[in-house]
């Protein structure tokens, strides 16, 4: 496959998350771009790694244990994104620097078991459910502060912010109220001493009303590495309603 075109994406994302910053009134530095290299391979995020990046979004750990191997070498940081079983939680321990869809009590436990056992800490965003879809994963919004006081507990766990998916829909106001909603959950938040600035929200449909609302990253798959090589359903969890998110 050629992927020549990889440099070129990268470039022009850039140019747009930092128009869509000075769109809203913002300075492009306060928002980064997370590559979202799920579905791709080894061979793939080694060109991206060869044009500087180093922080790649997977949302499978089997993806992160396929591709952290032959890519030892380039000093990469696995963001895990997607939805995380309980019993995944060991290799992510192993192999993943940050978590950012930690969305219950039950998985909180589970990493801080095994990341006690691996004498490490990872960062970790909170995923909440800013749409009404049901099947969508993340933490119910009113959830938010108990959860949050109950993840003092964990010392191998650095809570720095919150993540989460808008809902699939073409209306800009909807997606936009999802956003806006993730903010003002942060914002309050903050107000109750939580040192959670980070808001990862925006993807390639979406991230300039997520710029508009507060992003301070983005995280983007088809606009960097191109159309995905297997259809939606392959990495959506089934039944997700999230089969053509990214067209
Ligand atoms: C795939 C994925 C993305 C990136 O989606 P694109 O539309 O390809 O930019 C962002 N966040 C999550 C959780 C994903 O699974």
């Amino acid at each position: 496959m050629d992927h020549s075109h990889l440099a070129h994406n990268w470039a022009d994302i850039r140019h747009r998350v930092a128009e869509a910053c000075r769109a809203a009134g913002r300075d492009p530095s306060e928002v980064s771009i997370l590559p979202v290299s799920k579905t791709f391979g080894a061979d793939v995020v080694r060109e991206a790694v060869a044009l500087g990046l180093h922080r790649f979004g997977e949302n499978k750990v089997q993806e992160i244990r396929d591709k952290s191997g032959p890519l030892a070498d380039c000093g990469i940081d696995w963001v895990m994104i997607g939805h995380l079983q309980t019993n995944k939680a060991k290799d992510v321990a192993r192999l993943a620097s940050e978590v950012q869809s930690l969305d219950r009590p039950e998985l909180a436990e589970a990493l801080h078991r095994r990341l006690t056992l691996e004498g490490r800490s990872i960062d970790v965003l909170v995923q909440v459910k800013t749409s009404r879809e049901d099947s969508k994963y993340g933490l119910p919004p009113d959830q938010l502060p108990a959860f949050l006081d109950s993840l003092r507990q964990y010392d191998t766990l650095r809570v720095r912010g919150l993540m989460t998916l808008a809902i699939h829909t073409d209306d800009p106001a909807e997606i936009r109220a999802c956003f806006r909603q993730l903010r003002e959950l942060r914002d309050a938040e903050m107000a109750r001493g939580h040192d959670i600035p980070r808001l990862s929200m925006g993807m390639s449909g979406d991230f300039p009303l997520a710029i508009a609302e507060g992003s301070t990253e983005v995280r983007i798959g088809t606009a960097i590495f191109g159309r995905r090589p297997y259809p939606d359903s392959y990495y959506w969890p089934e039944g997700s309603g999230q089969g053509d998110i990214s067209g």
